[in-house]
């Protein structure tokens, strides 16, 4: 008999497999008990033990081929803000680190916001993880298995969103096949219309999902309309200039026919006046958006400052007037540092 395992890496853990290579490790035995496994995977299991309706022989291969644990991450601190966000820091098995947060907002729906890489390598200048430098991509099995120790602590999760540490369309190859785990049908089952991705502005990897999909929600981190000033806060902007990125996100949404999400961070006296709202609006204009207003989160070390609410508050209005929609965004988190940009904060910076 061939082994078929063999095509497995073996670094990969169960959570990142798809329902096919889980089958594929265990070809003498029938369809259905692949997708019994998948199922008790796709509930983030603490110990194959538990897998009842699995024989023991079986649990026990499982358990030779994965080090003795369905997932190698573990907990290695957990923090608690006072409105109940959660942030946890991960240790991966290979020692390197990445946070994810559980937001839960006023009608109790709980958003995962999970990391795609160790570190970030785009280097915005107003955030904490762009400091950590950039160590690694994740691979799905992590991706996930950030999504099943979360959900452990605070049970079903409705949303997910990929802005945690990294840039996720700098891995978009694992990013891909996790939404493909979240959302399948035998096994998680969210909905990708309940999954956002949110890119710096890589423009090669919003033109790569409007063609191969997955059709997710797309958030882009705009924060300028003024190009001197977004080369200068988001380097990315030299690759990827404002019109190349406009261009992307018509394609984006002549494809997806979406609306789709544009986050400001809003920094005290570098993006917050009058002038800069109509800017912003001016180059919104032939897109169908919605404006995230965040006031930047502070961060130390970092001389940048917070706006005030009134000053938010007034950006929002002038958007408003031209017809732009804003949504107010979630502060939550704050408090344990676990609002976005905020993400690194208890980790040594990467060498
Ligand atoms: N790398 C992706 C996703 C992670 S960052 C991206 O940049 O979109 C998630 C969001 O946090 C981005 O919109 C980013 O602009 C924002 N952000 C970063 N640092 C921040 C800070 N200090 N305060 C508020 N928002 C911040
Ligand atoms: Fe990376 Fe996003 Fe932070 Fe920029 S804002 S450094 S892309 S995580």
């Amino acid at each position: 008999m061939t082994d078929t395992s063999r095509h497995i890496p073996p670094t990969v853990y169960p959570s990142g497999l798809t329902l096919e290579e889980l089958a594929a490790l265990f070809p003498e035995e029938p369809l259905y008990r692949a997708k019994q496994i998948f199922k008790w995977i796709s509930k983030g299991i603490e110990s194959f033990d538990s897998m009842t309706n699995i024989p023991q022989p079986l649990r026990e291969r499982l358990s030779e081929r994965f080090d003795g644990h369905p997932i190698s991450s573990n907990i290695e601190k957990q923090l608690v803000d006072e409105d109940g966000s959660l942030k946890l820091q991960i240790r991966l098995r290979d020692g390197a680190a990445v946070e994810c947060v559980l937001l839960e907002d006023i009608e109790g729906r709980k958003t995962a916001c999970l990391s795609s890489q160790v570190g970030c390598p785009m280097g915005c200048a107003f955030c904490k993880t762009g400091t950590l430098g950039f160590l690694r991509n994740l691979g799905a099995d992590e991706i996930l298995e950030q999504f099943h120790l979360l959900r452990r602590l605070r049970g079903f999760i409705s949303n997910v969103v990929f802005m945690g540490m990294g840039e996720p369309l700098l891995n978009l190859e694992n990013v891909r096949r996790a939404i493909a785990l979240l959302s399948n049908h035998e096994g998680i089952g969210m909905s990708t219309r309940k999954i956002t991705i949110s890119t710096s502005g890589i423009v090669p990897g919003i033109l790569d999902l409007a063609a191969h999909g997955p059709i997710v929600r797309l958030a882009v981190s705009l924060t300028s309309a003024n190009p001197e000033l977004r080369t200068h806060l988001m380097p990315v902007n030299k690759t990827w200039p404002l019109e190349t990125l406009k261009s992307a996100l018509l394609e984006y949404q002549r494809v997806t026919r979406d609306r789709i999400t544009l986050e400001v961070v809003l920094i005290d006296t570098m993006n917050t006046s009058e002038h800069d709202a109509i800017a912003l609006a001016e180059w919104i204009a032939p897109l169908k958006v919605q404006v995230n207003l965040i006031a930047w989160n502070p961060i130390e070390g970092m001389a940048f400052k917070t706006p005030s609410t009134a000053q938010v508050k007034q950006f929002a209005e002038i958007l408003d007037h031209n017809g732009i929609v804003t949504i107010p965004r979630m502060n939550r988190g704050r408090g344990v540092m676990g609002a976005c940009g905020q993400l690194g904060d208890t980790l040594k910076a990467q060498e």
